[in-house]
């Protein structure tokens, strides 16, 4: 029987280049809090996303809320449902209500055209998503943020090391976030960071992700506890030093998805940006003929021993735990998306046979029932 095909497999160093890594932990028997694979870690992220600051945290979920909670904001916050559910509890959890934009047709991300209209006197922020490796209209976004003076806090966690015109995408915005989790792009088991471009913001998240310390007999702010700890740090300083070739693979595997699939009546695929170079993060279709086929696609992938998710089904507004708070109605595009997406295996040693197997799958399904 042939091996379970996930949507993701974690990329991993070669185990001797991570022993070597942590081999001076034992020495200094320094686990946490700051210590050199941290600062080395942080050196090197800086550089790869080229970005002028970074601060680094336990993961992603951490990164968006601590973010958040740097600004000190009160009221609403723009966001999109079609995300996951960090970027909505994020925004929730920091004491602030989310107010739905919804997706434009072409990359699922906030469609501009409809944020200025959500806009009331309690708006204090925008929080976009960056999906699937594809970026917002980051140039929009800034001249309303400019206009109404509103914050804005990208959620980058697809995005690791997307560019817009060779600029880094961790450089728009008032600051964005990036999960490190072993399903992402990158990983660094668990992690996420912060990049922006202002000395107090870099105060502030440290605090907020050290308790408040700011001294060894002073707590100056109610801070959490957020830390990347030495061995989250050695692992994301090896695969930092294979990330260009792994995101090579990605966009062969990502490729082969699109020779077999592109075109093909009734399937919407993933179309690249202009200007933006993607990291290949996902491989979502949208299945957008009459009859909805999703459903059935997902079962007979699932029969066959592969396991795609329908990234992002519900939306975060359908969520239980918000029910009668939000009306997804609102949101047309989003709501009809999530009815219709799945996001297909891609990592970088998938093979190019299981992807043309998967998609002969697809394929005969469609044929049958069309
Ligand atoms: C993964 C993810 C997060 C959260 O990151 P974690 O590292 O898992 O905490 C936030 N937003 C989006 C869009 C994500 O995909």
């Amino acid at each position: 029987m042939k091996d379970q095909i996930n949507v993701t497999r974690s990329s991993m160093p070669e185990f001797e280049e991570y022993m070597a890594e942590i081999k001076e932990l034992w020495d200094t028997h320094w686990l946490t809090n700051m210590g050199v694979k941290h600062k080395k870690f942080a050196k090197c992220l800086r550089n790869y996303l080229n970005v002028e600051m970074v601060t680094l945290l336990a993961n992603g979920h951490l990164a968006l809320e601590c973010a958040i909670a740097a600004f000190d904001l009160q009221g609403e916050v723009i966001t999109t449902p079609f995300t996951f559910a960090s970027t909505t509890h994020a925004i929730v959890r920091n004491g602030l209500d989310p107010v739905f934009c919804d997706i434009n047709e072409d990359d699922y991300t906030i469609d501009v055209e409809k944020i200025e209209s959500l806009i009331t006197e309690k708006t204090c922020a925008i929080v976009p998503v960056h999906l699937y490796g594809n970026v917002c209209d980051v140039e929009t976004i800034e001249k309303i943020a400019k206009k109404y003076k509103l914050r804005v806090i990208y959620d980058a966690a697809h995005a690791f090391g997307v560019t817009v015109n060779n600029i880094g995408i961790g450089n728009f915005g008032d600051a964005s976030t990036f999960s490190f989790h072993a399903t992402k792009v990158f990983n660094t088991i668990e992690g996420g960071a912060v990049t922006y471009n202002n000395e107090q913001l870099k105060k502030t998240l440290y605090f907020l992700k050290n308790f408040g310390i700011t001294g060894p007999e002073s707590v100056e702010f109610v801070g959490g506890n957020a830390k990347m700890n030495e061995f989250q740090a050695a692992m994301g300083i090896c695969n930092l030093r294979h990330i260009d070739a792994e995101i090579a693979r990605r966009q062969i595997v990502f490729n082969r998805y699109c020779e077999n699939l592109d075109g093909i009546n009734g399937i919407k695929t993933l179309q690249p940006q202009p200007a933006v170079k993607s990291n290949y993060a996902y491989f979502p279709i949208v299945f957008c003929g009459k009859v909805n086929l999703r459903n059935v696609v997902f079962d007979e992938l699932e029969r066959n021993q592969i396991i795609p998710r329908k990234y992002f089904y519900p939306l975060t507004s359908d969520y239980k735990c918000y029910a009668n708070r939000f009306d997804s109605n609102e949101t047309p595009v989003a709501k009809n998306i999530a009815e219709r997406v799945i996001t297909l295996p891609l990592y970088p040693d998938l093979m190019l046979d299981e992807v043309d197997r998967i998609c002969k799958i697809i394929l005969n399904c469609s044929r049958n029932l069309c």
